[in-house]
C-alpha cells in the first residue's frame, strides 16, 4: 500500500458509536453587536458527510471557520478530535489543526505562478516536512483520482473553473487530513463543470472521508449526507438523515426553504 493509499480507503466503513470527531457545543458568536451564532450545535462522526444547508448569511461559513479555529466564538465549546480548538491560542497550535482539517472554498486560490502539480506538492513538503518525492507520488495519485493527471504541468489559469476546483481538493488531500470541509464549491462554477467536481466529492464521501459540506445543491446533499442541519439566522432550525429532513421537514421555514431551492 502506498502512503495515499494507506488514508484513503476502498469501501465506507461502518462506523461505529465513539466519540464524534468534530463536536459543536452551544457555539455563540458575535461580530461586534451583531450575533450570527446563537447556541449552534453540530456533530461529525469518523467517515460521515454531514450537510449544512440554510439561507445565505445563516451563518453556515462561520461554523465552518470555528471549526478551524479561524474565529473563536465568545462562548461554546468545539472539538476536534482530542482538540479544543476553542482554546486554542499559538499560532503553532493553529496550524497543527489546520494540517488535519482540509478546507476548500468557492474561491480555489490555488498559486498561479506554480503548476497543478508544484500546488499539490508545496504543503506537504514546507509544511508538513514530507520529501519531495513522497510528496510527488502522492500529488500524481490524487491528481489520477480527479481525473486530472493529464494536466500536472499546466498552470491554474490554464484550467477550466471546475478543473480548479478538483485541483484545489487533491491539494486538501495532498495533507492528508482527517476530515475536509467544503464551503460552496460549486457556487461560481460554470454549469456544465459543476458535475464533474460533485463526482469527486461523491467518490470521497464512498471512500469514507469524513467531509462536512455548506452547499446550495440541494439533491446532491441529499444523495450524499449522512445527515443534514438546516440553519437559519444563526440556529440551527431541524436536523437529521436526508430522507426525514428534505422528505418530511418538522419546521415550516425548513419547508419554505426546501420549497424555494429544490
Ligand atoms: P452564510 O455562509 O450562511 O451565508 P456567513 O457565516 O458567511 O453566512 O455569515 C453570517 C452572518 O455574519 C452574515 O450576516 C454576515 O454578514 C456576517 N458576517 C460574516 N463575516 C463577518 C465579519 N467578518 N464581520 C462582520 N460580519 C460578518
Ligand atoms: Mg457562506
Amino acid at each position: 500500500m502506498n502512503a495515499t493509499e494507506s488514508f484513503i480507503k476502498t469501501s465506507k466503513p461502518v462506523v461505529v458509536s465513539t466519540a464524534p470527531l468534530v463536536q459543536l457545543r452551544d457555539v455563540h458568536l458575535a461580530f461586534g453587536a451583531t450575533d450570527v451564532l446563537r447556541g449552534i450545535d453540530v456533530e461529525v462522526h469518523r467517515g460521515q458527510a454531514v450537510s449544512i444547508i440554510g439561507p445565505s448569511g445563516s451563518g453556515k461559513s462561520t461554523i465552518l471557520r470555528c471549526i478551524t479555529g479561524l474565529l473563536r466564538p465568545q462562548r461554546g465549546d468545539i472539538r476536534v478530535g482530542d482538540t479544543a480548538v476553542h482554546t486554542l491560542r499559538g499560532e503553532v497550535e493553529l496550524i497543527a489543526l489546520r494540517r488535519r482539517v482540509g478546507f476548500v472554498f468557492q474561491q480555489y486560490n490555488l498559486f498561479p505562478h506554480l503548476t497543478v502539480l508544484q500546488n499539490l506538492v508545496i504543503a506537504p513538503t514546507r509544511v508538513a516536512g514530507r520529501s519531495k518525492t513522497e510528496a510527488e507520488q502522492d500529488a500524481r495519485s490524487l491528481l489520477e483520482k480527479v481525473k486530472l493527471a493529464h494536466r500536472a504541468d499546466a498552470y491554474p489559469g490554464e484550467l477550466s473553473g471546475g478543473q480548479q476546483q478538483r485541483v484545489a481538493i487533491a491539494r486538501a488531500l495532498a495533507m492528508r487530513p482527517q476530515l475536509i470541509l467544503f464551503d460552496e464549491v460549486t457556487s461560481a462554477l460554470d454549469p456544465e463543470t459543476v458535475g464533474d467536481v460533485l463526482t469527486v466529492i461523491r467518490e470521497l464521501v464512498r471512500e469514507g472521508m469524513t467531509c462536512v459540506l455548506v452547499t446550495h445543491e440541494m439533491r446532491f446533499a441529499e444523495e450524499v449526507s449522512d445527515h443534514v442541519y438546516f440553519t437559519e439566522a444563526g440556529r440551527i432550525v431541524e436536523h437529521g438523515p436526508p430522507a426525514e429532513l428534505f422528505n418530511r421537514p418538522r419546521h415550516e421555514r425548513t419547508r419554505s426553504f426546501l420549497q424555494r431551492t429544490l
